[in-house]
């Protein structure tokens, strides 16, 4: 990926095709989504992670959600950001963009960097994917890509950002929108600080102005007003 004034361009075929060289209609992207989740689902490629896989299901969106990996409570409730950090981030959204949160998983598409809980740290807390975890898992946020084309990426905590843009320090990225393209397809990306209450950086200020800057910058994104507004797709 190279960052250019402010744009972020990766590498790979630069077009408006899917691998199939055509265009998705609107019920070829819940069925391919379907299909799509249904295999992911099924994914144990990783030893070292601790199955199921956690998905958000296949909401048909122009918006995605990147989390980073699920934490231990997530497989036990079957979705994404399920437990304290969910709540502090759908209330996020609830506060800057009246949207609830069964809203909001209805409307927007959830993923991840990894899938799967990687399990604890000997130390403590959740331990970190491997680079390689990180790779296979990839392939799954690439086809989501492919099939929903979205107009804007939420990427959440530094993990999740770095997939998107190139890694610095959260008070020059949060706040801001991006210009990106990842596997040929381009959209906007604005990054969160990770909810999780291990970090005070969204706390205090300058962290807390530039959450607020982020959360209306998104609210006001044409994409995820489609989405308040049930014009999903
Ligand atoms: S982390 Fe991703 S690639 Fe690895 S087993 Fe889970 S879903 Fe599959």
């Amino acid at each position: 990926m190279d960052f250019i004034d402010g744009s972020v361009v990766g590498g790979g075929i630069i077009g408006k095709e899917n691998r199939k060289g055509l265009v998705l209609d609107n019920a070829s992207i819940g069925k391919e989504l379907a299909v799509h989740v249904a295999r992911l689902r099924e994914c144990r490629q990783c030893p070292r992670m601790h199955p199921p896989v956690v998905s958000g299901g296949p909401v048909k969106s122009r918006v995605i959600l990147v989390g980073q990996a699920p934490g231990d409570k997530e497989p036990k409730l079957g979705r994404p950001f399920a437990w304290t950090a969910g709540k502090t981030l759908f209330g996020w959204f609830g506060e800057a963009a009246g949207l609830s949160e069964e809203e909001f998983r209805s409307g927007i598409y959830m993923a991840a960097v990894c899938r799967c809980f990687p399990g604890k740290k000997e130390t403590g807390g959740d331990r970190v994917p491997s680079p390689e975890e990180v790779l296979k898992c990839s392939v799954w946020l690439k086809r989501e890509l492919e099939i929903l084309r979205p107009a804007l990426v939420i990427p959440v905590g530094k993990l999740a950002i770095g997939q998107f843009l190139p890694l610095r320090k959260l008070d020059q990225i949060i706040g801001r929108r991006f210009k990106a393209t990842r596997d040929g397809y381009h959209f906007d990306v604005i990054p969160l600080p990770h909810p999780s209450g291990a970090s005070p950086w969204h706390r205090m200020d300058p962290g807390k102005s530039l959450l607020k800057r982020a959360l209306r910058l998104i609210a006001g994104h044409s994409a995820f007003i489609r989405v308040k507004g049930r014009r999903v797709l």
